[in-house]
């Protein structure tokens, strides 16, 4: 289970990896906890008033989509975004937004989601929400209150059965080092980088990456990804800078996406050590876990 701040966050982090799940036969679900109402258009082929008008109908009609091209199931969580605070100093959050909405109510919805679902494994973003979008901090917050949760009888007794995943992961795709190795690449190969300016104005965080502890191997559905990256059509320039690194230098620079385990309930996983990259499967240590019913085949 991916926990998600916004339609299209599901196809932008981590969405190889889901892709190749889907492909050997496990069972990926999304939650997306806001309707993405609160979404600039970030595609200016997309940029006309019909479109923003009804842009939350436009961006569930693109999340089904996406959906269908990765193979998924999904769930909205059913809170309205929170927008990016533009300005210094930020403006306050809008009025009853995800961002503002009290974390004992988020969490409890999403409870009842992991408990009806029946997660082995859940993802989400670090602390730091990956950017900083209050909906990212947010999202975070809940996934992370969910997780501990979900398995306590005690803790919601209204939303379903106990139901208690396995391993917590967070999101680390958006990193430094991959950032320079893809732009060392493309310099390397003659062509232009689209990461100078970001990589100038981004200080190397070594203890931050170090917190990596997973690498999933999903070269072979980075054109599923994109794809579904394009299905979210109002957020997503096809010309932009999601693509202006060919698919192939990126299978070969960096073939693999990375997370952080950051819980594991499986105290004879010889390979869940956090703090160093020890892993190359999100389900390393499940497949022989008695707990393992319904889960990846
Ligand atoms: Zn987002």
């Amino acid at each position: 289970m991916h926990v998600h701040a916004h339609p299209d966050d599901e196809s932008s982090k981590g969405a190889a990896s889901t892709a190749r799940y889907v492909a050997e036969g496990a069972q990926v679900h999304v939650v997306t906890c806001t309707g993405g109402e609160r979404g600039s258009i970030l595609n200016p082929k997309m940029d006309r008033p019909d479109i923003l008008e009804n842009i939350t109908e436009v961006r569930r009609q693109e999340m089904e989509r996406a959906r269908d091209i990765l193979g998924i199931t999904q769930h909205w969580l059913g809170f309205v975004d929170s927008g990016w605070p533009d300005g210094d100093p930020k403006p306050p959050l809008p009025e009853g937004c995800f961002g503002l909405v009290d974390l004992e109510e988020a969490t409890e919805a999403l409870v009842r989601i992991v408990r009806e679902v029946r997660p082995h494994v859940m993802t989400t973003y670090d602390e730091r929400g990956g950017y900083p979008h209050p909906d990212h901090i947010r999202c975070h917050e809940v996934s992370v209150a969910a997780f501990a949760a979900a398995g306590d009888p005690e803790r919601f007794p209204d939303a379903g059965e106990p139901w208690q995943p396995l391993k917590l992961y967070y999101h680390h795709s958006f990193n430094r080092p991959r950032m320079q190795a893809l732009h060392d690449a493309m310099l390397q190969h003659g062509l232009e980088s689209p990461w100078e300016e970001r990589l100038r104005d981004w200080k190397p965080e070594p203890e931050w990456d170090a917190r990596i502890t997973t690498r999933v191997r999903c070269d072979r559905w980075f054109g599923v990804r994109d794809q579904a990256l394009l299905a979210h059509a109002t957020q997503i320039d096809p010309d932009g800078f999601w693509f202006a690194i060919p698919r192939e230098l990126q299978a070969e620079v960096w073939p693999h996406e990375d997370f952080e385990l950051v819980t594991s309930h499986l105290p004879d996983h010889p390979d869940a050590t956090v703090g160093q990259v020890t892993e190359d499967d999100l389900f390393a240590g499940l497949l022989d876990h008695p707990d393992r019913t319904g889960g990846r085949i």
